[in-house]
């Protein structure tokens, strides 16, 4: 459960799904969802589109993890292509299903989105949501960080003082960007703890399951891949399953040496396949 996060009483163990982009695969999202909740973690996330066009399967997806599932759920809403208004609405839809927890996200700007509607979004930065949420609902807020920092952050030290503003204004945990070395997220972490970020952190571990998969990721997160991973993607990036069990193995060794190090949480990136978390989750 959250609470156990929230009270660092142990390790947490949560994934995160989102919502498929074609009506087939959404209707398949369902018995994965399943297969999912099998493992039993403290809680499921769901993320949202920014830009507006998922919302309605953001809800309906933490909806079913709550109600059907019975597995915390927080749902991500975004700044970018969001208006208080339909934030209010999207409010009391997720009060409706019974669901406690957001994360907020500024969000990134979707190709099709011109300057001009990017930069006139009524809530800046997701502070600023976090702060509206505090103030006006009874949701328990989570945000996002960056261990090799945002990639739109002038240094590492402008986007920490951001981060210490986001939970300032209310956020009670965070999660990370991924990231595959572990000691970028140790040094993140006491920096972090320095400057008085004290909420529990939860590690975000994506399984590098193929060689394709690894330039996409890098691509949006800007995460840096360590030389082990590329050696890695070199010997068996030609071999789907010589590459995914490398993979698993990579996550695994990553989150338990987090574990060893006394991390608050870990985050599945699970891109919405259950069997390679239960791989992992089997070995962990
Ligand atoms: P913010 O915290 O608003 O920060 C954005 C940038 O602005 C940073 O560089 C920060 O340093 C800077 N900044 C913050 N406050 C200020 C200020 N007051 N003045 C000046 N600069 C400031 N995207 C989606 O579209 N949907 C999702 O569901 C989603 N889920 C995510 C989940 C996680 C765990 C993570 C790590 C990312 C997720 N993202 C998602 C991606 C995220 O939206 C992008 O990384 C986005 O670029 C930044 O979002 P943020 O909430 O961290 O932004």
């Amino acid at each position: 459960m959250i609470k156990d996060l929230l009270n660092k009483t142990k390790t947490s163990l949560s994934f995160e799904v989102s919502p498929p982009k074609t009506e087939e695969e959404f209707q398949a999202i369902f018995g994965k969802l399943d297969v999912l909740a099998a493992l039993k973690p403290d809680f499921i996330s769901c993320t949202y589109g920014a830009g507006g066009s998922n919302t309605g399967k953001t809800i309906e997806i933490a909806s079913y993890i709550q109600q059907h599932l019975h597995i915390d759920t927080i749902a991500h809403m975004t700044c970018v292509g969001f208006k208080q208004s339909d934030l209010q609405k999207n409010c009391e839809l997720l009060e409706k299903e019974g669901i406690h927890y957001i994360m907020a996200l500024r969000g990134d700007r979707p190709q099709a989105m011109k300057d001009e509607q990017f930069n006139s979004r009524e809530f800046l930065y997701a502070s600023d949501m976090i702060r509206y949420l505090k103030a006006n609902t009874s949701f328990t807020l989570a945000g996002a960080c960056y261990p090799e920092k945002h990639y739109e952050a002038e240094s590492f030290e402008s986007d920490l003082m951001h981060l210490k503003e986001k939970v300032e204004a209310g956020a009670s945990f965070l999660t990370t960007q991924l990231f595959f070395d572990n000691d970028t997220f140790y040094r993140f972490r006491e920096r972090a703890a320095d400057i008085g970020i004290t909420v529990p952190i939860c590690a975000g571990i994506m399984p590098i399951i193929s060689a394709n998969q690894i330039s996409k990721s890098i691509n949006l997160s800007g995460s840096s891949v360590p030389k082990e991973l590329e050696n890695m993607i070199d010997k068996y990036g030609k071999n789907k399953e010589d590459m995914r069990v490398a993979g698993i193995d990579y996550a695994v060794r990553q989150i338990l040496d987090l574990k060893e190090h006394g991390v608050d949480g870990i985050h599945i990136y699970t891109m919405n396949w259950p069997k390679t978390t239960a791989e992992i989750v089997a070995q962990i």
